[in-house]
């Protein structure tokens, strides 16, 4: 194979699937990006108005040091896709008064800028009693929705890419690397990458969890929506300090969830993606309950007045053993993006960077010298 053009099959056309293809275009490679459904698909986990960005992780170091570099890697997309969609609005949570000081310190260590603030400055905000907001700066909202169709347009226009929407994917041969279509026909490319959100496991043997989410997007009155502009994402939010929030960044809804709203289940049901739930889906009780929970736990000050538009849903795995994303190689040549935690969209360009990487050094190296499970998510 050559070193300098590789072709690189990219199953699931995700968040993890657009940027692996644009970092594999960029270093050179042939790629070709599949997808059961349209590119962008509306039903992929990472098709919602919005995701955070932030890197501090008060409980791991390493971890907030890996993924403040994401912060400049979205910048740097930015300009390569030629668009905006990352709005560094900053991220705020809030804490007890006595472990601030810890936290102020482990972000001077990551490199993390961050800095307390006042209460009343974010009056929409509902803290929890006796806790101290402190304001990561390198940190916000990434327009989801758009980082989809920007990438997707810029693939399609590389003449060394080929998008192949509406191909359903049924096996990946991890000893060959081999794709087969549900069309009968076969691929045999250089390097196989899965990254097909919840659906990965029918496609490679890895052990992970699945997670729901239940969410709420309000519109908000007219006369708060300038208090609302430029305002940042909020965590650790409500009367048991487990809400947060996505503010209206460019003109999108409010969206309210809480760490009390995510369970673990044992299949996707309906709509995926930020799907609506529907009233006659066999869990809208469920679901609407959540939603009633999540509106009375005062994450936003003054919610009556907010119009709920809709209440939605989504899925995310982990790593069985770690609980988090994991990148794996699961064959000589075929990597899975199968766990990509709950954090999976913003640490997306560093497994886009990594895979490229592979792929560059594996028309000069023997793969064998990647180690056998990489984790990077
Ligand atoms: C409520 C909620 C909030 C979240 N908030 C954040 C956040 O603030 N920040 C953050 O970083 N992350 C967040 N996440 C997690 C993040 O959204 C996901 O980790 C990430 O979007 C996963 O992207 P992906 O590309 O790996 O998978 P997906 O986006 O699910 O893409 C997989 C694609 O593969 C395709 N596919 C599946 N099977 C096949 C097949 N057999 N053949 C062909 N194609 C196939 C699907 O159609 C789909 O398009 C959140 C998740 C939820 C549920």
């Amino acid at each position: 194979m050559p070193a300098d053009r590789a072709h690189v099959v990219v199953v699931g056309a995700g968040v993890t699937g657009l940027l692996t293809g644009v970092r594999c275009a960029l270093a050179g490679h042939r790629v070709t990006v599949l997808d059961q459904g349209p590119i962008p698909n509306p039903a992929a986990t990472s098709y919602d108005q919005h995701r955070v960005l932030r890197a501090l992780d008060p409980e791991d170091l390493a971890s907030s040091r890996r993924a403040a570099t994401a912060d400049r890697l979205w910048q740097e997309l930015e300009a390569v896709l030629g668009a905006r969609f990352y709005y560094r609005v900053g991220v705020l949570s809030s804490w007890p008064a006595d472990v601030v000081e810890r936290i102020r310190s482990t972000a001077v260590d990551a490199g993390i800028r961050v800095r307390v603030a006042a209460p009343a400055d974010y009056p929409h905000v509902g803290f929890p009693p006796d806790t101290v907001p402190i304001l990561e700066r390198d940190a916000g909202v990434l327009l989801a929705e758009r980082v989809l169709r920007v990438a997707a347009g810029w693939l399609d226009r590389r003449p060394a890419v080929t998008l192949r929407p509406g191909q359903r994917v049924v096996e990946v041969d991890s000893r060959t690397g081999w794709v087969r279509l549900a069309n009968g026909t076969a691929l045999s490319p250089d390097l196989t990458v899965v990254a097909a959100g919840p659906w990965s496991s029918d496609l490679v043997d890895l052990p992970t969890v699945l997670h729901r989410q239940t969410t709420v997007y309000l519109r908000p009155p007219a006369d708060l929506l300038p208090g609302w502009r430029s305002a940042p994402a909020a965590g650790r939010l409500g009367v048991d300090g487990r809400g947060w929030l996505v503010p209206p960044t460019e003109g999108t809804l409010v969206k309210l969830s809480s760490a009390a709203a995510c369970r673990t289940v044992a299949a996707m049901t309906g709509d995926v993606g930020a799907g609506t739930v529907a009233a006659d889906d066999p869990d809208a009780s469920d679901e609407m309950r959540l939603a009633a929970e999540i509106m009375t736990a005062s994450v936003i000050t003054g919610i009556d007045r907010y119009e709920v538009v809709k209440v939605g849903r989504c899925h995310y795995t982990v790593d069985a053993e770690t609980d988090g994303g994991r990148l794996v190689r699961v064959g000589t040549t075929v990597w899975a993006r199968a766990a990509t935690g709950g954090d999976g969209f913003r640490t997306a360009p560093l497994i886009a960077d990594q895979l490229a990487d592979v792929v560059t050094r594996s028309g000069t190296v023997d793969c064998t010298d990647v180690p056998r499970e990489a984790e990077v998510g």
